[in-house]
């Protein structure tokens, strides 16, 4: 490793957005400074779509800040790189050294060069040139190949220093957390929530996320399992309160006094009031589940009607669309796969019907209900939630 070495972060969608831009790139300072804390002492800003990342002393974990930069919303791209004079010879000296391995495994090279600062004497061009000249002299066995090279050699010209760094990486995309509004999320133990909670955190929304608990039917450590999910999420979505919300009694008393088929259905409506309460009371705008059309009977089309029916906040559905593969490959990259797959039981699958309805009538299900003291039953489950703030 150089001794320089520092992160570029160059901005996604941010950069698309006209008078906001301004309040975009505040939220997205503030979120990535406060994922660095535990990586050392930084030193942060912003120039031309740019965060600059640069550690202040030795004792910077240079590995750590790689993996948090790489998780925050509203970064596209990552690249390690070191700083150098502006000069051609500086520029070629620091990349003859810091791209040593990448020149020794490559069969071909060019040189891609940006100018922000106008005062240089070179244009890009002309800078691209100079400098893939010499580095050809300095390792005769790697070809110049504009079109398709092994490895590109990025150099940008900036405000106080140049720049020298290999290939970048992708971000994690999206828009910083904070700007997309406030949610609640439905979190199971599934695998299926916390990919749906990830893909509404990277369009910038700040989740809270809410828990049912069915004890004695579900154990302690179902519930260390979704905590463990949520602290996983944090690397991407920063701190967040999980509610945990008490509903054995709602599914003994619909077990008790509903038709079998309506169960999950009737569960799933409890779980949106009870979502829509805890959200309206932190003030959040929306409600986010994992659900994905046609995945399982509560998921049909007219399934999703009669669990919507409850609540008159905007249901996000991020996987709606999405193939169980596809939310499984997703699940693999954020992490939170394995954690998924821990054998223990949800409340979902306590009280599971024989035959489930799959397509639901609204006024029978609402019929089915009335055998219920709804609203005491809601006041009841509320009174008994509590809450935990998990950290990354
Ligand atoms: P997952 O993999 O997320 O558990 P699933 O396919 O098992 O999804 P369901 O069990 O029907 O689907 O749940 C659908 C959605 O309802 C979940 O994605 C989640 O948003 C919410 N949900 C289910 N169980 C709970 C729970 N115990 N606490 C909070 N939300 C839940
Ligand atoms: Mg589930």
């Amino acid at each position: 490793m150089n001794n320089n070495e520092m992160l570029l972060l160059k901005l996604g969608e941010v950069v698309l957005k006209g008078l906001n831009r301004r309040s975009f790139e505040d939220k997205l300072m503030n979120n990535v400074r406060r994922r660095l804390r535990h990586c050392g002492s930084f030193q942060t800003y912003l120039r031309q779509s740019t965060i600059y990342v640069e550690p202040t002393n030795d004792s910077c974990d240079m590995e750590a800040a790689w993996t948090a930069c790489k998780q925050v919303f509203g970064i596209a791209a990552v690249a390690r790189a070191v700083p150098c004079e502006k000069t051609v010879e500086a520029i070629v000296e620091t990349a003859k050294v810091y791209l040593k391995d990448e020149f020794a495994r490559a069969k071909s090279f060019k040189v891609e060069s940006k100018r922000a600062d106008k005062q240089f004497p070179m244009n890009s061009i002309q800078i691209s040139q100079t400098v893939g000249g010499e580095l050809a002299e300095a390792f005769p066995d790697v070809e110049v190949d504009v079109h398709n090279p092994d490895l590109t050699v990025h150099v940008e010209v900036r405000e106080k220093h140049a720049y020298v760094h290999g290939p970048s990486e992708p971000g994690a995309g999206g828009l910083p957390v904070g700007m997309g509004g406030h949610a609640v999320s439905l979190l199971s133990g599934g695998i299926d929530s916390p990919v749906s909670s990830w893909m509404m955190a990277r369009r910038g929304v700040q989740l809270e996320m809410v828990h049912f608990v069915s004890p004695p039917y579900t154990s302690q450590q179902a519930l260390d399992k979704v905590l463990e999910l949520a602290r996983l999420l944090t690397a991407y979505c920063g701190r967040m309160i999980v509610h945990i919300v008490p509903f054995t009694e709602i599914q003994e008393e619909i077990r008790k006094n509903c038709p079998e088929e309506y169960f999950t259905l009737i569960m799933r409506r409890f779980m949106m009031r009870l979502a829509e309460a805890v959200a309206k009371k932190a003030g959040a705008k929306a409600l986010v589940t994992g659900e994905s059309l046609g995945q399982v009977a509560s998921q049909t089309m007219m399934a999703l009607g009669v669990t919507e029916d409850v609540t008159t906040m905007p249901v996000l559905r991020p996987l709606i669309g999405m193939d169980k593969v596809e939310i499984i490959r997703l699940s693999r990259e954020i992490g939170t796969f394995d954690t998924s797959i821990l054998p223990y039981e949800d409340c979902c699958t306590v009280f599971t019907p024989r035959h489930p309805a799959t397509r639901p009538n609204l006024e029978d299900v609402r019929a089915a209900e009335a055998a219920l003291d709804v609203d005491a039953l809601v006041a009841k489950a509320l009174e008994g939630e509590t809450w935990v703030r998990v950290k990354p």
